[in-house]
């Protein structure tokens, strides 16, 4: 999934913590802010196995699915990791636990998502965009459209 599915996903699941009045707006957004952050491990394994920075070529080689794809974050260790930092954090303060837990969880849940869904479908749209390469799947962008709607119906509604 592309960044901003993650966060537009992740924003949704917080806003329905925002009307159940455990975070506020802004901590909803910080959550969001998380989820996107979690795909960070592919430039880092992009520096590691190409032995160079570039935020750009880390960001092609990962849409052209030149990577492993799965890191140590995005395995059982981060799953360990993630549920023990909001298990800790949440004994000084369950805003900040469901900021992190809920980023985390919820980006892994869209990416499992895309994998057993999204990513099956063929038809996409390819393009380049400042050097940034793009191909989005039709039931990707489905899938932003239907989250768009229903955060705003949990935000407005
Ligand atoms: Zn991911």
């Amino acid at each position: 999934m592309y960044p901003h599915s993650h966060f537009i996903a992740t924003l949704f699941l917080a806003e329905i913590f925002v009307r159940l009045g455990y975070i506020s707006h802004r901590l909803a957004i910080v959550c969001a802010i998380v989820s996107v952050l979690v795909d960070f491990d592919h430039l880092i394994e992009y520096c590691i196995v190409y032995k160079r920075f570039s935020f750009k070529n880390a960001w092609n080689v990962c849409v052209a699915n030149k990577l492993h794809g799965r890191t140590a974050v995005h395995r059982v260790f981060g799953i360990v990791v993630f549920a023990l930092a909001t298990l800790i954090i949440s004994l000084f303060s369950l805003p900040w636990a469901i900021v992190i837990g809920l980023g985390y969880f919820s980006h892994l849940a869209v990416d499992l998502l895309y994998n057993v869904w999204i990513k099956k479908s063929e038809k996409m749209v390819k393009t380049k965009l400042l050097g940034f390469l793009f191909q989005i799947r039709y039931t990707e962008v489905t899938f932003d459209i239907i989250m768009l709607v229903v955060l705003y119906l949990v935000i407005y509604m």
